[in-house]
């Protein structure tokens, strides 16, 4: 029997961008699947190509000075490169949703949140006025906002950082989405609201069935949340698995270091090493691999050749000379 079709097929989606230092690749070759109510965390430190790859598979990056190529990226069976912009914004609108990290850039300051709401629902479900109304009520009750009858006349100012993101995912829940993608959804909120937020995306997506891309850094989060991670270095993917697996076993360097920071700041550090140094600058990233320069198992094929993913079975993969006889 076949495998079921990805509801997600990104395959060598890359993304460079034109700049006064010439062309800097932020996103390269990266694939990944994603099956329908599935959970898949893009993991990495800032400046790792997450959020930029999110924002090319949805084509809201601006073209110049993004430039954007891919084999292919097929959503619910349909090739989204090279459909037309009004194409791609009717499928953004109605079933691939985006929550950001920081809802006061997203909401629109000087309009009601029940209007910015209704909005969404007249433009993409043909709703009338008094429908989006009541609808928006619906989904603001769904996001647990105490008091939506009231607080749907409420502008943006008059919430707090943790009621704002929730209005923000009461919009993207709008025209109940087949994936959502939530880019860092919790990292500008304090740390109980974070996991209120965290509890409602996750009990959103059981209840509405939708496949969740959850971009974040934190490793902490997504042991509980994602069935899939893909871990990000410098632009490239070098490691992905199930989230037991790597979470029991991680093979890149990189990855090992990511979870003995994730460990260390809940208090159960093991014995992974966290990671020194910094994140590269596009500008200049280092020949070979480009974990090299903050990696402990360095050796010296690993500053001039770049390593290739290798297939470490059960859905398994990573890019380090290191694993290259342990594929199966
Ligand atoms: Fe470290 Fe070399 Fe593996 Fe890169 S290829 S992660 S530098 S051991």
């Amino acid at each position: 029997m076949s495998a079921p079709r990805p509801l997600l097929r990104v395959s060598g989606l890359s993304v460079r961008f034109r700049t006064a230092q010439g062309l800097l690749p932020a996103v390269e070759d990266l694939s990944f699947d994603m099956a329908a109510g599935e959970t898949v965390a893009l993991v990495g430190e800032s400046g790792c190509g997450k959020s930029t790859a999110a924002l090319a598979l949805t084509r809201l990056l601006a073209e110049p000075p993004a430039e954007i190529t891919a084999r292919s990226v097929a959503f619910d069976g349909r090739e989204l490169m090279g459909l037309p912009k009004e194409a791609m914004r009717q499928i953004r609108g109605r079933s691939i949703a985006m929550v950001f990290q920081d809802p006061s850039a997203y909401l629109n300051p000087t309009q009601r949140i029940g209007r910015q709401i209704g909005e969404m629902l007249e433009l993409h479900l043909g709703l009338d006025r008094g429908a989006a109304r009541t609808r928006a009520i619906e989904l603001l009750r769904l996001t647990g906002l105490p008091a939506a009858e009231q607080r749907i006349n409420a502008y943006p100012h008059n919430l707090s950082g943790g009621m704002r993101q929730r209005v923000m995912i009461a919009i993207a829940l709008a025209c109940n989405p087949k994936l959502l993608i939530a880019d860092e959804p919790t990292t500008a909120l304090d740390v109980t609201v974070q996991a209120q937020v965290m509890e409602l995306l996750m009990s959103v997506k059981e209840q509405l069935g939708m496949a969740l891309l959850l971009i974040t850094h934190d490793l902490g989060i997504v042991a509980e949340s994602a069935q899939h991670v893909v871990v990000m270095y410098a632009g490239r993917k070098v490691e992905q698995g199930p989230t037991g697996d790597i979470f029991a076993n991680p093979r890149h360097p990189y990855t090992q270091g990511l979870i003995g920071a994730a460990q260390r700041r809940d208090g159960s550090a093991g014995d992974l090493v966290e990671i020194p140094g910094s994140v590269p600058s596009l500008a200049a990233l280092p020949p070979g691999c480009t974990f090299a320069p903050r990696c402990r198992h360095a050796m010296p094929r690993c500053l001039v050749e770049r390593p290739a993913l290798v297939a470490l079975g059960a859905g398994r993969e990573a890019a380090c000379f290191l694993l290259e006889q342990a594929a199966p």
